[in-house]
Parts: structure tokens; C-alpha cells; sequence
């Protein structure tokens, strides 16, 4: 692949150039219009790279989910996947506009993931320029990723059905990135309501939403495991109203993660299964496994990587990750997954997010030579 690797060398600003206007076009999950000014930015931008006219949207509204198809001359289907929101508000760019300095791309979402799908994109086309034999690809992107994918999930299930390979451009790290597993992440919001009454004159005929929910807190917190890779966060922590009032009303959001399905259940059975000792305070919980666990690599795929990551001379660097992505919904979908391949760079989600440009040909290649499929290719 030291070939894509030079081509896309050669043409560096190009590759900066399509990076800023999918950059220029922010794409704050929660702000539909400019998420569909976006996606009218990223279809025609692709269907001219990829020399293709097949592009349709698959749904509408915030789960919608955009689908490029362009035919290969091997057998079998590679999906591209990636995601066109970003986790910043609108008007981030104003302030952080798109910007290179020093080898440094940066600007809202440039690293998660919208090099990434520079990189896929660009992929593709360096493969067809240099008449390398590929199979057919299909690129999908959703807009809510960054707010769950609870609209666009059963169309990324049903798109990628029978996919030779799902490759998916979530970003990286350093040149020689692949994320191999990640874990599931699990949310959940309970409301305690209890019986309010003064602290001092009538302690009794109060029930104590609060108290409640501390107890919980500590049970949930204990039943993590983090040997097992299993985490119990809870996040938010809210109720009552003054000291001296017993309180009635109480509220936890809470975010858990495992890297096994049983753990999964398991943390989920502690959490539905619980009462509070106080049979006055109602609770309802609220939530459930966002993303599933995803704890089983595709071998052959992280094999292709590593021997691809080793012929373009940088240090292959496999990771498991606790950050969800819908990689993990189609891997428990039963596709071969492989996850991380999109920028090197950091800052994910941050402000001091970035994207190393130097490492973009040797991140286009490795892309390539996995949806060429074979790392012997040039
Ligand atoms: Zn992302």
C-alpha cells in the first residue's frame, strides 16, 4: 500500500482541502438544519470522488442514515461507517475556526471523526486511480451517533447486513492505531420521589428520596468490577430542596460499562433488581444498554491490519477501548468489525482536539489495503 501511501502524499493540500470543507460545515448532533447543510456538502463531494451516482438517504429526520454504494470488481461488500455529527454546539466554529499550524489540523470535529471520512473517501479513490482490484463499498453515515444512534441503528443493522468487512472511521491515536474491542456502555436515569416532611419536628413521617438514592449509589458503585473491565460512574446526583426538609424527590444518572455481556446483565439485575429500605419511596428507573459489549476482535481482519501496519514501517497499536461506537452495534449484529480507523491525532470530544496531518497517507493506506483486502497489494 506504499503506493496510496505516496499518491496521497502527493496531494496532501487536496486531502486538507476536503477536510476543511467538511470541517467549515458544522454538524452539532441536536441541530438538524445544519446536519442536512452538511449531508448536502458530503453526497455530492463523495459521489464525484468515487466517480459514482448512487447515493440515497435510508430513513428521515435525526436517525437518518446517508448510504454511497459503489461497485467493486472482487466479490463481497466492505462497509465504510462513520458519523457526520459532532458532539459541538453550533457557532464553535466562529470561535475555533478550521485551521492547520505546525502539522496540526484542527477545528469542531476534525478528529471525530470528519477526517475520518476524508479518509475513507479519499481511500477508495486512490485505490481506483491506481487500478487496484477492490470489492464493491458501501459508505453509511448517521447523524446521531454522538446522541446514542436511537434513530439510525436498525438502518446501520440492515445496510451492513452481509458485509465482507466493517470498517469503521471512528479516529485513531497514533499512525499505527486499530481498535480491536471496545466496551458497552450502558445509561440509566432513577427518580426517587419519598414523602417530604420538617427535619426537626417530624423526622418520622418523612421518607427520604435522597437517602434513597445514596444507598443505591453505594450498592451500584459496588457491584463494579474493574478487574473484569466493569465501571459503574454515577454522574449526576440531584434532589431535596433545604437542610432542614426531609426530601421527597431525588435523581441519579448513571453510566455503566462492561466488556461482557454477563457483566452487562449482571450490573443491569443489580440495578432493576434494587428496593429501598423505605417502602414509601417509589423509584422508577429509566434506561438500559445503549451500545452492546464488544468483546470478541475480528482475527482476520486485525491480522490484515497488523501486516498492513507493518508494511508501511510504523508500530502496529491494537487497542481495547471503553468508549462505544456503533462498531459495536454491528459487531453484535455478528459482522466482522474493526474499529479506530479513521485520524491520528486526539483530543476527542475536547477542545484541544487535533489531527496529526503528516499521518493522514499512512492512515489512507492502511484503510486501503483493507478494503483491498489483501496487504500485498501495492
Ligand atoms: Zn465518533
Amino acid at each position: 500500500m506504499s503506493a496510496v501511501r505516496s499518491l496521497i502524499a502527493s496531494r496532501l493540500d487536496d486531502v486538507v482541502e476536503d477536510l476543511a470543507m467538511l470541517v467549515d460545515a458544522e454538524t452539532p448532533s441536536t441541530h438538524p438544519l445544519l446536519l442536512s447543510r452538511g449531508a448536502a456538502e458530503l453526497v455530492p463531494w463523495v459521489k464525484e470522488r468515487w466517480r459514482c451516482e448512487s447515493a440515497t438517504t435510508l430513513g428521515d429526520g435525526p436517525g437518518a442514515v446517508i448510504q454511497v454504494d459503489v461497485p467493486g470488481s472482487l466479490p463481497g461488500t466492505v462497509v465504510l461507517l462513520g458519523h457526520l455529527d459532532t458532539v459541538f454546539d453550533a457557532g464553535t466554529l466562529a470561535r475555533r475556526p478550521f485551521s492547520v499550524r505546525d502539522g496540526i489540523a484542527r477545528g469542531p470535529g476534525v478528529f471525530d471523526m470528519k477526517a475520518g471520512l476524508v479518509q475513507g473517501v479519499h481511500a477508495v479513490a486512490a485505490l481506483d486511480e491506481l487500478g487496484v482490484p477492490r470489492p464493491s463499498v458501501r459508505l453509511l453515515v448517521n447523524a446521531d451517533e454522538e446522541v446514542g444512534s436511537l434513530g439510525s441503528r436498525s438502518f446501520l443493522v440492515s445496510a451492513a447486513a452481509g458485509a465482507s468487512a466493517v470498517l469503521v472511521l471512528e479516529p485513531g491515536g497514533v499512525a499505527g492505531t486499530v481498535k480491536t474491542a471496545r466496551k458497552g456502555v450502558g445509561l440509566w436515569t432513577v427518580t426517587a420521589t419519598g414523602v417530604a416532611a420538617h427535619a426537626g419536628l417530624d423526622p418520622e413521617a418523612g421518607a427520604s428520596a435522597v437517602h434513597a438514592l445514596a444507598a443505591l449509589t453505594t450498592h451500584l458503585v459496588g457491584s463494579a468490577h474493574p478487574s473484569l473491565g466493569t465501571t459503574v460512574n454515577v454522574g449526576v446526583f440531584s434532589g431535596g430542596t433545604r437542610p432542614n426538609v426531609v426530601a421527597d424527590h431525588a435523581r441519579l444518572e448513571i453510566d455503566v460499562r462492561a466488556r461482557t455481556e454477563a457483566e452487562a446483565s449482571r450490573v443491569g439485575e443489580v440495578l432493576t433488581s434494587w428496593r429501598p429500605d423505605d417502602d414509601r419511596v417509589r423509584v422508577e428507573v429509566a434506561g438500559g444498554w445503549n451500545r452492546p459489549p464488544w468483546s470478541e476482535p475480528a482475527p482476520e481482519l486485525v491480522a490484515r491490519a497488523r501486516a498492513l501496519v507493518a508494511s508501511l514501517g510504523v508500530a502496529f497499536d491494537p487497542r481495547e477501548v471503553g468508549g462505544a461506537s456503533d462498531g459495536n452495534i454491528l459487531a453484535a449484529a455478528g459482522l466482522p468489525v474493526l474499529d479506530g480507523l479513521g485520524a491520528s491525532g486526539g483530543g476527542a470530544h475536547a477542545e484541544h482536539e487535533h489531527v496529526v496531518v503528516g499521518d493522514l497517507p499512512v492512515r489512507v493506506a492502511l484503510l486501503a489495503g483493507l478494503i483491498a483486502g489483501s496487504p500485498s497489494a501495492p
